[in-house]
């Protein structure tokens, strides 16, 4: 039999920018818009401009739509949908955003954290949806996990599970934006990654990626590592391959404490591709008790463009089919 076709308003809350989407529930996006979050000028321009791209949407298509999704970075209670302390959103310490939007639109909201609505996105229309039990890494400003559990979002007592970025993998290590050291996302989050390249870049003057950068840090990014590894540069891949080592011994220790041998990565740095997860795949089997040891597998997120409102928008088929 046929599925039914349904449309779901999905949206995606960035510190920069909102991205908004209707998608139906075989997982195409039909519209998408995007504003500024303008998040300087406070939570309640915020929630405006969130307000202004869902009327733009649902006003262009006159569809009727099951419901909004929405992926806000910070920790979320599901029942008024809360949103608290995102980070590089200033003044806002708690707002019921799921309740604010439900009064403007009449329509069902659900809230989640960003990366756990890429988790459910990934288990709905993505790389997880054969599989029961997978955890989801997004590697971009920060490392984000979603854990999905018997094909169920795993929240934990407050709804702050999954913050797969903030395992210590060493415990002298470098200070991490939390407050703690040597957590992954203090060796691999992007800016830090970053960081750590142009401090020992000048150790390797015969890389391509100086050429690349054209001698100014601000060119250096994961695209060029990425670039620079695809012509053969051997710091490049010896970035790429050591990026690959952190996240495995980290993921060896998820899957020791659960019991779930399937990872999917996605976000920017998953750009790296192959040397990245064939060296995230052999660290991570090489650590792992031996009864997992065959089982581990590392796919690539399925959910490339459009990822965030596909997520977001999969939170409402998740909870009403
Ligand atoms: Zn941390």
């Amino acid at each position: 039999m046929q599925k039914k076709i349904k449309y779901a308003v999905g949206i995606d809350l960035g510190g920069t920018s909102i991205k908004i989407g209707v998608v139906s529930n075989d997982g195409k996006t039909l519209y998408k818009t995007s504003l500024d979050t303008e998040a300087d000028k406070g939570p309640d321009n915020v929630i405006k401009q969130i307000k202004k791209g869902i009327h733009s949407v649902l006003d262009k298509n006159k569809i009727k739509v099951k419901g909004i999704g929405i992926g806000a970075p910070g920790v979320v209670t599901l029942k008024t949908g809360t949103v608290e302390n995102p980070p590089n959103f200033p003044g806002w310490e708690k707002i019921e955003l799921g309740k604010v939007i439900k009064k403007e639109f009449n329509l069902p909201v659900h809230v989640e954290n960003d990366a756990n609505a890429a988790a459910v996105g990934e288990m709905i229309f993505g790389a997880g949806r054969k599989y029961d039990s997978f955890i989801m890494v997004t590697l971009g400003t920060g490392v984000g996990g979603g854990v999905i559990i018997d094909k169920k979002l795993y929240r934990g007592e407050f709804g702050a599970a999954g913050e797969i970025g903030h395992i210590t993998i060493d415990f002298d290590g470098p200070k991490c934006n939390c407050g703690s050291f040597g957590c992954i996302e203090a060796f691999i989050g992007n800016q830090y990654l970053v960081n750590s390249i142009k401090d020992e870049l000048p150790n390797h003057p015969g890389s391509l990626i100086n050429k690349l950068i054209e001698q100014d840090y601000v060119n250096l990014t994961p695209k060029i590592i990425d670039i620079a590894a695809e012509e053969g540069d051997e710091y490049a891949i010896s970035i790429i391959k050591a990026v690959g080592r952190y996240l495995g011994s980290a993921l060896a220790s998820v899957s020791n404490l659960l019991d779930v041998s399937t990872f999917i990565i996605g976000g920017g740095v998953a750009g790296f591709g192959k040397p990245l997860f064939d060296e995230v795949i052999k660290t991570t089997s090489s650590r792992v008790l031996k009864p997992l040891q065959n089982r581990v597998k590392v796919l690539p997120a399925k959910l490339k463009n459009d990822a965030g409102i596909k997520g977001a928008s999969a939170l409402v088929y998740y909870v009403t089919g």
